[in-house]
């Protein structure tokens, strides 16, 4: 009887060694599996981080490296919630808040789960493409991926700007203005929007090129391009449309405001000097209904065309 006792317990004891080892066996293998997958998180080269709906939970290793100024999570947010605390307006691309959704709401849909973003970390604007899937539904548990960009971004940005920009003034070119014009054309028939075009052309200014050179005259063309530019509201559009001729497009701007600023700006080039003297023509039409860029163009230009008739250095309306 004692025999068959004893037997039961060393089977016991056997039974309940095994299943310690078996547990720590898993346990075990379950830590070396979370050490490797912690580790082939951290050596990515993306920033992966840990969202719940409102705060950061967890990040790996390469977000303190784009993130330089933390050594810690806890560090982090001491200051910043979540990271779209870095995010910079600019159209395509993700903003914080959309009306009533959120960025991680936008960036959760199925339908477009790819996003790019605009980050402004320690004064550097970094492009990342950001996705995000759901960990946990219960509680709203997200992991976020966000690959680096910026050069991509950077010749993209490059690119755009070297076909809408003149090489001589910087300012926008003939491409700019077509593409601008009939933005602004197509504002004007949906909502109630207005617009002024002005054309503006150099008086005689063959004769600059002709008495102190070619070269000269392209400082001409710089210097005061820059100096209209100077005296421009920021949303109005300034662009070189042929050698010595200039549209500056003015949103919401009727055709007597537009005379008063041009009618300035004609004053301040006549008072200029810089380099030599110049004056400048100017027409002046606001969009009428039922106008497209070439009938308000065609307007513009027979303005200029009686301001040249009419003895230059003048504004006319149109
Ligand atoms: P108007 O008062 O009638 O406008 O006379 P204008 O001499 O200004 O006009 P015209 O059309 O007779 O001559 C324009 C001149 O602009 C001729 C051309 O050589 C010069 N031009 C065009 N593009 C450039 C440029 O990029 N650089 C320089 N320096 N000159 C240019
Ligand atoms: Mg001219
Ligand atoms: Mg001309």
């Amino acid at each position: 009887m004692s025999d068959i006792l004893e037997l039961n317990n060393i089977l016991c004891v056997t039974v309940v060694t095994m299943i310690i080892l078996v547990a720590y066996l898993v346990s075990r293998k379950s830590l070396q599996q979370k050490t490797y997958y912690k580790k082939i998180i951290d050596n990515s080269a993306n920033i992966v981080v840990v969202h719940d709906t409102k705060h950061i939970v967890s990040a790996n290793k390469t977000f303190f490296y784009y993130f330089k100024n933390y050594t810690s999570l806890a560090e982090f947010t001491k200051n910043h919630r979540c990271i779209s605390d870095f995010f910079e307006v600019e159209d395509g691309y993700l903003t914080p808040e959309k009306g009533e959704i959120t960025w991680l709401e936008s960036l959760a849909d199925i339908e477009n789960k790819k996003h790019k973003v605009k980050m402004k970390i320690n004064d550097e604007s970094l492009y990342f493409l950001i996705s995000a899937s759901l960990l946990d539904e219960k509680k709203n548990i997200y992991a976020m991926i966000l690959s680096d960009i910026t050069e991509e971004e950077s010749i993209k940005h490059e690119l755009v700007s070297l076909s809408i920009k003149d090489k001589l003034t910087n300012i926008g070119n003939r491409k700019y203005y077509d593409d601008i014009l009939y933005e602004h054309i197509t504002l004007a028939q949906r909502y109630p929007h207005t617009f002024s075009l002005v054309l503006l052309d150099i008086d005689f200014f063959k004769k600059i090129n002709d008495s102190l050179g070619h070269d000269v005259g392209d400082q001409v063309l710089r210097e005061y391009t820059k100096f209209i530019g100077y005296h421009l509201r920021e949303v109005d559009i300034f662009c070189r449309i042929g050698g010595e001729e200039f549209v500056l497009l003015l949103p919401h701007t009727s055709k007597d405001k537009a005379y008063t600023l041009t009618q300035k700006l004609r004053l301040l080039v006549e008072q200029y000097k810089k380099i030599t003297e110049i004056t400048m023509s100017f027409g002046v039409v606001e969009y009428e209904k039922g106008d497209d860029a070439q009938t308000i163009f065609k307007r513009a230009d027979t303005a200029l065309y009686r301001a040249k008739n009419t003895g230059r250095n003048k504004v006319i309306i149109g």
